[in-house]
């Protein structure tokens, strides 16, 4: 007989907006939580306490208990606090050897301080009732460990016995790959031979990611096609194989984004807000960024923005190749971002020879990137791989029309074009081909130029699109529900 009641998930990600961020998995933990809350789901979120933290949040946060957590020889300290944050309960990892630095990652420690944030979720679990929980749903390589401690060494737990874990992989770049000195010394886990076994990926190395796939109930990404693509040796970074063999309990289900936050008609950082309804705003935003950016003012001239990380994999090289072709057309292209070194000086390079058709920016600029998402007609996203991707989605909500490489989630949330129905939110290009893209880019062009009903047409469907949090809650709430059949909605 099911029961009914509602299912109890503990959310571990290292990061977790407006607490801490890096990169999507802050901005996944900051917004997946509540959504599953108000689908139906009881939520808790635990994530380090670091002193980067702003303390507007530390001090309001109550400290709800400390024991010591066993890592191989060791026992150490851990404090739990807990912060209630826009209806959402947040547990925090205290212990400032390992959380009171400067950044987040990059530390020569980082496999010990993961190893601890893991075996403490273990802990937690175990020793606090209020952490309790069906589902444990671990995010990225530094919570991948919690699924391998579970079940090695908290079987006994009453707490613990009956969680099932879920591993949610947002890049698979980044893996957590340490010298195999952590297995005894930090892991305590040399002597268990399946685990050595799973989680070796070379000679000397161990990697927690591997370990996490190995280990969970079961898997998720961040989209349906990077679900597919990570089976490929091209997108799995060496982890193709085991992607393969658990296909069968692999599920990719698209991110949201804050769509309160991002809303053309109630942003206060653009210079004239507009909608659906009353699309005018959207021209003088445009007219308003050229001005700012020193680009020729002239509604006639399409402006391309490109907001993100200058890193190769957004595909940079297409456009870099490709940016005499798309200059020759009297098209504008707008920069924002930071990054690689070689490509921010290309991007300086673009904009001292181009002159007032062409404007790099480099800096982080939050306000700056919703005018610029605000004011552009189209974004141009060419990424080699992709796992999500949020500026398209946030670009199509504010009617700018993205042109995109067919790759993970840039696939799943645009929809081309076709010239015969009218149907579409943007143009995609299939190949890593700086003339496909200019191209594709081009031709979308041509449409903003020729056919200003049709253009309206894709804007309109794209602003409408549905990006919100609550779609996605619904696909994480059915793959936990698939691993507690005994319950039910
Ligand atoms: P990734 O997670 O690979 O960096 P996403 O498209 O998923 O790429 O998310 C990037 C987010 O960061 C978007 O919200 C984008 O607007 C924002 N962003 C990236 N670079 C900048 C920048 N230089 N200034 C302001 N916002 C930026």
């Amino acid at each position: 007989m099911a029961t009914r009641r509602k299912i109890k998930i503990l959310f571990a990600a290292a990061e977790a907006v407006p607490f801490s961020k890096t990169g999507g998995l802050g901005d996944v933990a900051g917004s997946l939580p509540k959504a599953l809350k108000e689908a139906g789901a009881k939520v808790a979120v635990i994530t380090p306490k670091y002193s980067t933290i702003a303390w507007e949040y530390q001090e309001k946060m109550v400290h709800v208990a400390d024991f010591y957590v066993p890592l191989a020889w060791r026992s150490i300290y851990c404090g739990i606090e807990k912060l209630t944050y826009d209806g959402v309960d947040f547990y925090f990892v205290d212990n400032e050897a390992y959380f009171k630095r400067d950044g987040l990652y990059g530390y020569f420690d980082d496999g010990e301080r993961y190893a601890f944030f893991s075996k403490a979720i273990c802990e937690a679990i175990a020793k606090l009732p209020e952490l309790q929980c069906d589902v444990l749903n671990c995010n990225d390589w530094q919570t991948a460990m919690a699924p391998v401690f579970l079940r090695e060494f908290y079987q006994e737990s009453e707490a613990c016995r009956n969680v099932k874990t879920v591993f949610t992989v947002h890049n698979v770049k980044f893996q957590g790959q340490f010298s195999d000195k952590v297995l005894n010394d930090i892991l305590g886990l040399a002597d268990i031979p399946a685990a050595r076994d799973q989680l070796y990926c070379d000679r000397e190395s161990i990697n927690y990611m591997k370990g996490a796939l190995c280990y969970s109930d079961t898997i998720s990404t961040v989209s349906p096609s990077y679900a597919g693509e990570l089976q490929m040796p091209f997108y799995g970074e060496g982890l193709d194989g085991i992607f393969r063999d658990r296909a069968w309990c692999l599920h990719g289900i698209l991110n949201g984004i804050d769509t309160v936050s991002w809303d053309p008609q109630h942003d206060d950082a653009i210079a004239k807000k507009y909608s659906i309804k009353r699309m005018a705003g959207k021209a003088e935003c445009k007219a308003a960024l050229q001005e700012e950016l020193g680009l020729r003012v002239d509604p006639e001239r399409p402006l391309v923005v490109m907001i993100g990380r200058l890193t190769n994999q957004k595909g940079l090289g297409l456009v870099r190749y490709a940016m005499d072709k798309i200059m020759s057309r009297s098209i504008q292209v707008a920069i924002l971002g930071t990054g690689d070194k070689d490509q921010e000086d290309a991007f300086k390079y673009f904009d001292w020879k181009y002159g007032d058709m062409m404007c790099a920016r480099i800096a982080f600029d939050g306000a700056l990137s919703r005018r610029m998402y605000a004011g552009g007609d189209i974004l141009l996203m060419p990424s080699e791989f992709e796992p999500c991707g949020l500026s398209q989605m946030i670009a199509m909500r504010y009617g700018t029309l993205p042109v995109v490489r067919e790759t993970g989630g840039l696939q799943d949330s645009v929809v081309p074009y076709n010239q015969y129905t009218g149907e579409g939110t943007g143009f995609r290009f299939a190949n890593m081909n700086g003339d496909e893209m200019a191209d594709t880019l081009i031709g979308a062009c041509e449409l903003f130029w020729t056919d200003k009903d049709a253009w309206k047409q894709l804007q309109k469907q794209a602003m409408e699109t549905d990006f919100s949090w609550s779609r996605a809650a619904q696909d994480y709430l059915n793959m936990y529900y698939e691993l507690h059949p005994e319950l039910k909605k």
